[in-house]
């Protein structure tokens, strides 16, 4: 089944919408895409146990999901990363995959990837490959089953790690993201590192952010950086390299293992100077911040009309309103999370 509709191909021969420069002047390629909200895991960083879901009624379809992404490619994005929730477990994902990956093709679009828990890859790697994603990226905090099944709740280590050798026998690149969790994982973190690089994958280590409620104390969760590089440091060799992958991560080599290492750090450095990017949940909102609650309903331009005038209308004037960063603090004073949506519905 194709999602193709006549206004969502691109004539790359004709004028194209306006670029999306936003008041810093900061140009957005960068679109990431939550397809959905649910998920087969319930990291105790990410969700509660119990949570509560959009009903299905209020997600788009696939093809609005195909159009409203083809929206912002005729606007100059050339990046796609679909994520979630889990982005493999909404039905049907492999079709619009399948009719992105169109835009790979005519060469509007220099990568589609997704970030995923790894849990369904036995099942879609090879797919993702043929329908030309060339990298993803693994969430993965521990190599120790009985963690994991405690950090992810629902988790089966070997199935996700059953994912990882499908995706690599199907030569898919693999980057592994590691959240950074005070008495989990942080012992572990130098074992991660030597594994993921034994494995040939990049791997990146993020600090825990304070969005949504998950029914855990985030003061006991954060760990900053700063210390697990310190940590790092007194095993491995670091040397800062010039590597950009259009992400927020700052990359090091490691010398005892040639690796790269990735840190992504929300909390104790702010990146935003360089942000590209913007995100849209499965319901179509458009957040031009992470970290800001501000946001802009494309869903009802996108249902207005057939054509897409609308839709690039409300997207230039979102852009407009991209805040210049975002200010997370996690507080000890406060007991609420910085921001009460879950990065499960605004796309990790
Ligand atoms: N389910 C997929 C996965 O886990 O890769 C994609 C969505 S998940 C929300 C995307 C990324 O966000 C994962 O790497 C996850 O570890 C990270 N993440 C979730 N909640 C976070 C938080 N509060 N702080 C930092 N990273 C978080
Ligand atoms: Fe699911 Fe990913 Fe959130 Fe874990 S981090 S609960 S796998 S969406």
């Amino acid at each position: 089944m194709g999602l193709t509709t006549p206004n969502s191909e691109i004539d790359l021969t004709r004028p194209q919408p306006r670029a999306l420069i936003d008041p810093f002047m900061r140009t957005i390629t960068y679109l990431r895409v939550s397809v959905t909200d649910r998920c087969d895991f319930r990291c105790v960083y990410c969700m509660s146990e119990h949570m509560s879901f959009l009903p299905k009624a209020d997600l788009l379809s696939l093809e609005e999901l195909d159009r409203l992404c083809s929206a912002f490619v005729a606007k100059g994005v050339n990046k796609l990363r679909l994520t979630g929730g889990e982005p493999l477990v909404r039905r049907g994902i492999m079709t619009l995959v399948e009719s992105l990956s169109r835009h790979l093709t005519s060469g509007a679009l220099k990568e589609l990837t997704l970030t995923t828990n790894g849990s369904q890859l036995t099942k879609y790697a090879a797919e993702l490959k043929g329908h030309g994603v060339e990298r993803i990226n693994v969430s993965l905090d521990t190599l120790d089953a009985d963690k994991f099944r405690a950090i992810t709740r629902w988790g089966d280590l070997s199935k996700v790690m059953a994912g990882i050798d499908a995706a690599q026998a199907a030569g898919l690149k693999v980057k592994i993201n590691a959240v950074a969790l005070k008495g989990v994982n942080e012992d572990e973190l130098a074992g991660m590192v030597e594994w993921a690089h034994g494995r040939g994958m990049d791997m990146t280590i993020i600090e825990v952010m304070p969005l949504g409620e998950t029914g855990e104390d985030r003061i006991d969760q954060y760990l900053p950086l700063s210390m697990v590089r310190a940590r790092l440091a007194e095993r491995f060799t670091l040397d800062d390299i010039d590597y950009q992958t259009g992400g927020p991560a700052r990359y090091m080599r490691v010398k005892e293992t040639g690796g790269r290492l990735g840190f992504i750090t929300p909390m104790t450095h702010n990146f935003c100077e360089s942000c590209n990017r913007v995100r849209i949940t499965c319901t179509g909102t458009l957040y031009m911040c992470l970290g800001q609650e501000d946001a802009a309903d494309l869903r009802a331009p996108l249902r207005a009309s057939e054509g897409d005038d609308l839709i690039h209308a409300a997207i230039d004037d979102a852009i407009t309103r991209k805040p210049k960063g975002h200010d997370f603090v996690i507080d000890r004073r406060a007991h609420r999370p910085a921001l009460s949506r879950h990065m499960s519905v605004t796309g990790g």
